[in-house]
């Protein structure tokens, strides 16, 4: 890499000097509300509920799946006049449609139970799957062992003689196996009824979550929708990825392939030091807001992200295109000595660097906002455990009147949400060709940021007046002041979800991908 006149390339003086979190947080009131108390940082991405969207999906528990599979089956098993656990194989045939189970029996009972393995003229047992092939417990172990081990098809398995169709239910599997054995069954039966029914329930893809998710009502053709299970993990319904409204599928899947492919580069960059831009010293980047400040002497104090002096720093100045030409701009004179296939090479080397700052500029902005977002969970975590007791206390007010709290700090986590993805977006768009749509996207950006940053500092900084116990303040001046406070908060929440609701609509609608997307 190129590192001529480059700030972030000129990484490390050499004497290893970095500086410790206390000087980094200065503690002062604009450090972005960095909580003093040390929270375990919650692992993977954790996301909200959504508080835009309405609610067009219910979070179902394994229990509540369970209790819809056994109603599906009691129901055929009661029109057929069947065993349940009979119900349960045919249900599986038909991918769990209850009404296609019912046309087929009645319009040919008999091809039905050929083709599940439920021979009309053999009664099973709890000992048998068929009235004519019996085997002894240990025999029932080891062949039920291996089908089980053999994954979810053991839930087609037949009767152990190999002329023998007759289905193995459930019931008989309960009966005859090891307890370790009728659990993993049971297992995948379960999986069976949210992975084979038809994408009307999905699992939640959050490592070590066992809720799965429906969508309610009619939603066809409307499967581009983000989700938020109970554990908070947010994902998209049609790709699977965590939640990224405003962007498309296909943007997502482009940007995390190139993060893949830029595996090592995205690395650096998070964990590279930086070098203060006053007096070039080292400086190393914790985790937490980007308020910086260069070690004594200098105290210089500037925004990581940027390298804006952190004074009068309202928001990170924009990725100027025009800053890095990429020109043949050398006259043919000055070249002197230097032939044709030289001045080639360094103008590809000069455009390859353009285009990995381009890169690493969207990047960072996108990490920078997942961090964001896990800040902002934490605090609300933290807010929820005691800070709204505390409050509600100093108040002597009910804890649940100060949910408006709650609700603004939701926002905000999904906020930063829509923008980390509207980075991702913007790093797609040609930096010539949708000349145009960067600007309007720059100027979004600048706004959600805005409002995001007014509505975290009411939220978390305005807020702390209300945690001094209201010494020296009479109550009625106290509640005065809460009262302003509330509206000032409810009206800020409002307007900000107002504002994001539109900017949403304007990525999904006003500014198309199709022609930005690299396929
Ligand atoms: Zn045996
Ligand atoms: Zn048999
Ligand atoms: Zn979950
Ligand atoms: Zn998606
Ligand atoms: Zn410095
Ligand atoms: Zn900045």
């Amino acid at each position: 890499m190129d590192n001529d006149n480059d700030v972030c390339g000129t990484d490390g003086d050499g004497d290893g000097d970095c500086v410790g979190e206390d000087d980094i947080y200065d503690g002062s009131d604009d450090a972005g509300g960095y909580l003093e108390e040390e929270e375990t940082m919650a692992e993977g991405l954790q996301a909200a509920s959504a508080a835009v969207a309405k609610k067009l999906y219910a979070v179902l528990t394994e229990d509540a799946i369970l209790d819809r599979q056994q109603k599906a089956a009691a129901d055929v098993a009661e029109v057929l006049s069947i065993p349940s656990s009979f119900a349960v194989v045919l249900l599986r045939h038909f991918k769990w449609r209850t009404s296609r189970v019912k046309e087929e029996w009645f319009s040919d009972e008999r091809r039905v139970r050929d083709a599940v393995g439920m021979p009309a003229d053999s009664v099973p047992t709890r000992s048998a799957a068929c009235s004519s092939h019996f085997y002894c417990v240990s025999c029932w172990h080891g062949y039920i062992h291996a089908a089980v081990g053999d994954g979810p098809r053991c839930l087609s398995l037949r009767c152990p003689d190999p002329a023998c169709s007759a289905a193995v239910v459930q019931d008989l599997v309960d009966a005859v196996t090891l307890a370790e054995d009728k659990d993993r069954y049971a297992r995948f039966a379960l999986r069976s009824f949210v992975e084979d029914g038809g994408g009307g329930i999905k699992w939640c893809p959050a490592p070590g979550c066992a809720h799965a998710v429906e969508l309610v009502g009619d939603h066809a053709g409307d499967d581009s929708r983000d989700v938020f299970c109970d554990c908070r993990h947010g994902f998209c319904w049609r790709c699977s990825e965590e939640a990224h409204r405003p962007v498309s599928c296909d943007t997502v899947r482009a940007w995390l392939a190139k993060n893949s492919s830029e595996e090592e580069t995205a690395n650096w960059i998070l964990t590279k030091t930086k070098s203060c831009p006053k007096c070039w010293r080292a400086i190393e980047k914790n985790q937490g807001c980007n308020h910086m400040r260069c070690s004594a002497p200098c105290g210089h104090q500037f925004c990581w992200i940027c390298l804006d002096p952190w004074n009068n720093h309202h928001r990170c100045s924009r990725y100027n295109y025009d800053q890095r030409p990429v020109v043949d701009d050398e006259p043919a004179a000055a070249a002197g000595g230097q032939g044709k296939a030289a001045r080639k090479e360094k103008m590809r080397r000069r455009q390859a660097k353009a285009s990995l700052d381009r890169y690493l500029y969207h990047y960072e902005r996108w990490a920078a906002n997942r961090t964001s977002i896990r800040k902002t969970l934490e605090d609300m975590d933290h807010l929820q455990r005691s800070g709204l007791k505390k409050m509600a206390a100093t108040l002597e007010i009910p804890v649940t009147e100060l949910k408006f709290l709650t609700k603004a700090y939701e926002l905000i986590a999904d906020g930063r949400r829509v923008m980390r993805w509207v980075y991702a977006y913007g790093y797609y768009l040609d930096p010539v060709r949708d000349k145009a749509k960067r600007g309007l996207f720059d100027h979004l950006q600048d706004d959600a940021n805005s409002w995001l940053e007014s509505l975290h500092s009411c939220a978390e900084l305005e807020r702390r007046k209300f945690s001094l116990n209201g010494e020296g303040v009479g109550a009625d001046a106290m509640n005065e002041t809460y009262r302003a406070y509330k509206k000032k908060l409810e009206d800020l929440t409002r307007a900000t979800e107002h504002y994001f609701g539109n900017l949403v609509k304007a990525f999904e609608t006003d500014m198309p991908e199709f022609n930005s997307v690299k396929k």
